[in-house]
């Protein structure tokens, strides 16, 4: 996948960018980060400047980075790619890398970035007293930090003519003989669905886990494929009985105008899993500065206005997460129709810990 380098600034609050625009934003963005892989930090921080590495994957969030340009005046180079070539640049960059920042999806990956000790500490009052401790890193003794931003759970969606509600009330339901044939997932090699199945590992034991994941490879109606959307609409047309998602895609998809995603939602029903037991599998997005950051100061200030209430309400506005900062208040009648639910109180750092148990466990029963 090759990266895509953009910029929001204030002069683009939440328009897209024209291609003239694009075009201009692409090479002052370029040349920024030449100059900060020629004379580190210098330039770039007298500019006030801030260079994102994004996997952050969602159009709404120009209008987010466009804000702090607005109030901060530092212009935000973005990279956007995905979680593991980010990683993979940062780690062939090293010492000269030009980013300052990284933001990611998902606890397994920003746990991984932390143990290869690519976050710097921040020690931020701000940060500290406004994120969960639940939902951001332990000091793993090296100083490497990050910060969970906004969270989302991943939920089951059944098709209502085809499956009893009964048979699906918790992610242990997936592997019981009553759904054969009408389970379908996104690989589970992907970071979403390692992170669940370090969850549950965590909470059942790798054994239990590992039966767990050989009874709903048994189950399948396909050899698992597509993103979590391909997953609801299959749900929707039948192909599949019951699948696993994000809920910012259900809620993509419930905000939708468009007749055929009337249609497909007007087929589903949302569990909330495990409302009895330990609760529905919560994951982040996240931030941290990067260990050689050339534009520290803006790096951190970039991630205070992550966790202000203005910004904690685009993510749940424009991406229909939900905050993690209590204070935030959000406008998204879909997300909120979602209702309160139970959710797992595992910390993230031990959700992101346990994708390597999750990772052996799909191996061993062919689930990929
Ligand atoms: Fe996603």
């Amino acid at each position: 996948m090759n990266p895509r380098i953009s910029s929001a600034t204030a002069d683009t609050p939440g328009k897209p960018l024209t291609r003239a625009g694009k075009t201009c934003f692409r090479l002052l963005a370029a040349s920024a980060i030449v100059l900060g892989l020629t004379s580190p930090g210098l330039s770039i921080a007298q500019d006030k400047v801030l260079n994102l590495y994004s996997a952050r994957h969602y159009q709404t969030d120009e209008a987010l980075y466009a804000n702090f340009t607005k109030l901060t005046g530092i212009k935000i180079n973005r990279i956007e790619a995905g979680d593991e070539p980010l990683l993979e640049r940062l780690r062939a960059e090293g010492r000269t890398s030009p980013a300052d920042v990284l933001l990611l999806v998902d606890a397994a990956r920003l746990w991984r970035a932390q143990i290869d000790g690519m976050f710097q500490p921040v020690q931020s009052a701000v940060l500290k007293s406004r994120i969960p401790e639940t939902l951001r890193s332990r000091d793993d003794g090296k100083g490497s930090e990050w910060f969970g931003i906004s969270t989302r759970a991943r939920v089951l969606v059944y098709n209502k003519a085809t499956v009893n509600p009964q048979d699906v009330q918790t992610y242990e339901d997936l592997a019981k003989p009553a759904l054969k044939g009408k389970v379908c997932t996104r690989s589970a090699a992907h970071p979403y669905m390692l992170s669940l199945i370090g969850a549950l590992s965590e909470h059942l034991g790798e054994a239990a886990t590992e039966q767990w994941a050989k009874g709903v490879v048994s189950n399948f109606a396909r050899t698992p494929r597509g993103g979590d959307t391909d997953q609801i609409r299959a749900v929707a047309s039948g192909e599949c009985g019951v699948a696993l998602t994000n809920t910012y895609y259900l809620v993509r998809l419930m905000r939708s105008t468009k007749p055929e995603d009337k249609e497909a939602m007007s087929k589903l029903a949302v569990v909330w899993p495990n409302q009895k037991s330990f609760g529905t599998h919560v994951n982040v997005s996240g931030a941290g500065v990067l260990k050689n950051a050339p534009n520290r100061d803006s790096a951190v200030k970039f991630i205070e206005y992550l966790a202000s209430d203005e910004a904690q309400a685009y993510l749940a506005d424009g991406n229909n997460e939900w905050p993690v900062v209590k204070s935030a208040k959000i406008k998204n009648p879909e997300l909120e129709s979602l209702g309160p639910f139970k959710a797992d109180t595992l910390a993230v750092t031990a959700v992101g810990k346990s994708q390597i148990a999750a990772a052996k466990i799909i191996d061993r029963v062919g689930w990929r």
